[in-house]
């Protein structure tokens, strides 16, 4: 408790100091996270993202990127970036709405809108603050976010801060959301101001599945409702030009907003909204993600653009991921791991157990194989795995290899 004595201010005896907070609350916490095996500690990359690298010293597969079409370190977007850092330097010097718009930001904008064959187009500098800016501008209190429960944290983090009703809905299910939804316009009928939102990732972050977005909008068009489909890893690997996931089921619906990354295949940084020019308009204007940080350096919005021409111009490197998806799959099924429904470049290799999981990821990190184990509170509580994502420029015999060491520690550790 503080005190005032002779006009200064002392502390009591039992008040928390510094040292107090740091070793009895939060040094206990991460000794907790020790014992019960969920404590994380960051492997330090050596070297470009490529499909091997030096991982604490030692040359291993990597095997968990989600460079996906293998361009974050691809010749043509280096140029791209690096001319624009010789002809625009490496800063943008302000956000946006002040002193850091460059046209380049806003030819990034358009061709992002036009990729995704949307009106317009608003780049954040991360994914996170695209979702965290597009869901607390959009929907706030008094209106209704129907939220899939393995939607990423940025999603779920953009809903609590929006301070909307939420709710949550079973993974992929159609029928709740209905129920959800028919409960919810009982007791708020149409006649109201209420937006309704449903939110889903477009491709599953850590399951890698595909989000049922034709019942969706169709639910969606039917009760007036707003989706918002987070296509983080779907753009530049789905649908037949690698527009996303939308374009994989062959969608287009004036109830879809969609927003995506250029973090992942697009081997860049960043993230986009794309849809109506008046939605667009309206972020620009109320998004404080948007409003309130440095806009993107633009030797990243040059790589990004550089991507998405890449993904237009050589359909061949997508078709090659798929291949090494294939192979890499059939090969763990014929072995016996449990793959869940993983449907895309993404695979989670079931373990369950958080300390096993990370047993098997010590073991094949040993064994030259870098694919990090992925434990609650990350995913749910009894489904700990080794998340594999696949890279179009991973080889066939690097993948062989893989599926031989994950083949014999598997078996060493009775996981298959
Ligand atoms: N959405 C999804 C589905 C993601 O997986 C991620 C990041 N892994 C993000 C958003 C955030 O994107 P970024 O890393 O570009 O901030």
């Amino acid at each position: 408790m503080l005190q005032k004595v002779n006009n200064t201010v002392s502390l009591d005896q039992e008040d928390l100091t510094m040292s107090s907070i740091l070793d009895q609350l939060l040094k206990p916490k991460i000794d907790s996270l020790k014992e019960i095996g969920l404590y994380r500690s960051i492997r330090s990359i050596t070297g470009p993202v490529e499909p091997t690298v030096i991982v604490d010293g030692k040359e291993v597969i990597l095997l968990s990127s989600n460079n996906y079409l293998g361009f974050a370190n691809h010749p043509e977007l280096k140029r791209a970036a690096m001319s624009a850092i010789k002809e625009l330097g490496t800063g943008s010097g302000g956000s946006r709405l002040i002193s850091g718009n460059l046209d380049i930001h806003q030819e990034l904008e358009s061709r992002i809108a036009e990729f995704k064959q949307c009106e317009a187009g608003i780049i954040f500098s991360t994914g996170y603050m695209t979702n965290v800016g597009l869901i607390t501008s959009l929907v706030g209190k008094g209106d209704l976010i129907i939220s899939d429960e393995l939607n990423h944290t940025s999603i779920i983090d953009g809903c609590r801060l929006s301070k909307a009703d939420i709710k949550i809905f079973p993974h992929k299910d159609i029928e709740s959301i209905m129920d959800i939804l028919i409960e919810d316009i009982k007791l708020f009928n149409y006649n109201t101001n209420r937006k309704r939102v449903i939110i889903t990732d477009g491709v599953f972050s850590m399951d890698g599945d595909i989000a049922p977005l034709s019942g969706i909008i169709k639910l969606a068009e039917e009760y007036n409702v707003i989706v918002i489909v987070d296509d983080a890893h779907g753009t530049g690997v789905l649908g037949e030009n690698g527009r996303g996931t939308a374009e994989h089921f062959g969608l287009k619906s004036e109830n879809l907003i969609l927003m995506g990354t250029f973090s992942k295949a697009l081997g860049s940084l960043g993230g986009y909204v794309v849809g109506p020019s008046i939605l667009i308009d309206y972020l620009r204007n109320t998004s404080r993600s948007f409003i309130y940080s440095t806009s993107q350096p633009p030797s990243i919005c040059a790589s990004s653009i550089a991507a998405i021409n890449l993904i237009e111009r050589e359909p061949n490197i997508r078709k090659t991921l798929w291949d090494r998806v294939n192979r890499f799959k059939k090969g763990l099924l014929e072995l016996g791991f449990d793959i869940m429904g993983s449907e895309t470049q993404i695979v989670p290799i079931i373990i369950g157990d958080s300390h096993l999981t990370m047993e098997f990821a010590k073991a094949i990190i040993r064994s030259g194989v870098y694919a990090p184990g992925i434990r609650p509170p990350t995913v749910p509580e009894g489904v700990s795995r080794i998340r594999v994502s696949l890279m179009a420029s991973h080889t066939n015999e690097q993948i062989d290899k893989v599926l031989t060491i994950f083949a014999r520690e598997g078996q060493r550790l009775n996981i298959i």
